[in-house]
């Protein structure tokens, strides 16, 4: 049975929309005769395409004027040593965790100085991230990192960091442009492209203009976000492709009518799998319900010998990528902006013809 319905965690769903729009531009871009991957970056033909997403990407998220928006590569985790090579400095950085991607964060930071803990949930194994209030850094802290929606472990945090007094440096990969958010309340918004973006390769960094220039001096030109800004993200080549693909979903978002309106398919998506899940004694989720993530649903089936049995008969259905992550097994369905009702609904008639059966 082919996939009708993508559930990775990443790389994950592209909207179909935006896969047919590339495929109809792939050989030709805009009557220039070449594909956008054969074009030059600093090209005439290219400008539009990287100045579009920018834009594009400024609207959705009212990213406000003393922001710089980054085009980066190396994923979401080679930022663990990238952002204190940027901020570090010789002062000291908290790191809150919340799950295996924050938990990583921590430990990629550890060959730093003053590295320190503002908080963990890992004694309740995540079940719910601490609580912002309770976040314990220092005055003269050069950041706090935390990840806004663990991937792995489902558990998201739903409002935004807006009165810590240190910069707040954000994880955001894999809930980023789910819903509205206050850009103002972070110093560095940091995401993967593969999950809510575009295809893996692309990373996109949001900076606040005063965090430039504190890089330490062994920092590379390409991990150095004061060179690359100034170099609008072409010290060396970026991810050309990848920032194109990107543009398109952006279009698509906008129009949908940019985040609220996202936001609304979003939840609607995930009330209907977590209603689901709690109104049956046979599958569990066991996450704080207010920190329910709305992209990542983990869950289990209570008697989970039946894991491997779930799985295929769910791809023999044509849904693929249930699996749950291997460090925490389980069950995971990833529904990120792309996934449309009518697969939560199609997941769901499944997960019921399964019960019934067991
Ligand atoms: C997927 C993911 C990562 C890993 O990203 P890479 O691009 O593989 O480095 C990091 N953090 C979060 C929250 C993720 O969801």
């Amino acid at each position: 049975m082919s996939c009708k319905f993508n559930f990775s965690a990443g790389p994950a769903i592209l909207p179909k929309d935006v896969l047919l729009r590339a495929q109809s531009e792939l050989l030709d871009w805009n009557g220039t005769g070449m594909s956008v991957m054969e074009m030059s970056h600093r090209g005439k033909e290219y400008a539009p395409i990287i100045q579009d997403t920018e834009k594009n990407l400024r609207t959705l998220l009212n990213i406000p004027k003393n922001y710089k928006v980054l085009f980066l590569q190396g994923g979401a985790v080679t930022q663990n040593f990238i952002v204190p090579m940027n901020l570090l400095g010789n002062n000291s950085a908290s790191y809150v965790i919340s799950g295996y991607w924050s938990k990583r964060t921590f430990n990629d930071a550890q060959p730093f100085s003053n590295i320190k803990i503002a908080a963990s949930s890992e004694g309740i194994n995540f079940t719910k991230p601490p609580e912002i209030s309770s976040w314990n850094y220092n005055a003269d802290d050069a950041y706090i990192h935390f990840c806004l929606n663990e991937t792995v472990h489902g558990v998201e945090y739903f409002n935004d960091p807006n009165k810590i007094k240190v910069p707040v440096v954000c994880d955001m990969s894999s809930t980023i442009l789910s819903r509205p958010i206050d850009v103002s309340s972070y110093g560095v918004i940091y995401a993967g492209a593969q999950k809510n973006i575009g295809p893996a390769g692309l990373t996109i960094l949001i900076v606040r203009d005063d965090l430039l220039g504190f890089a330490d001096k062994k920092t590379p030109s390409t991990l150095n976000w004061k060179i690359q800004s100034e170099n609008n993200s072409m010290i060396n080549t970026p991810t050309s492709y990848g920032i194109y693909l990107a543009g398109l979903v952006f279009d698509w978002l906008l129009n949908q009518g940019g985040l609220s309106s996202v936001e609304k398919n979003n939840l609607k998506k995930a009330n209907y799998l977590y209603d689901f899940i709690d109104s049956t004694d046979f599958y569990i989720n066991n996450i704080n319900k207010i920190n329910r993530s709305r992209m990542n649903v983990a869950f289990n089936i209570h008697n989970d010998g039946l894991i491997s049995e779930f799985l295929l008969g769910a791809e023999k259905n044509g849904l693929f990528g249930l699996k749950g992550h291997r460090i925490v097994g389980g069950l995971r369905a990833s529904i990120y902006n792309a996934m449309p009702f009518e697969g939560v609904v199609a997941l769901v008639d499944y997960m019921t013809e399964f019960k019934n059966e067991h």
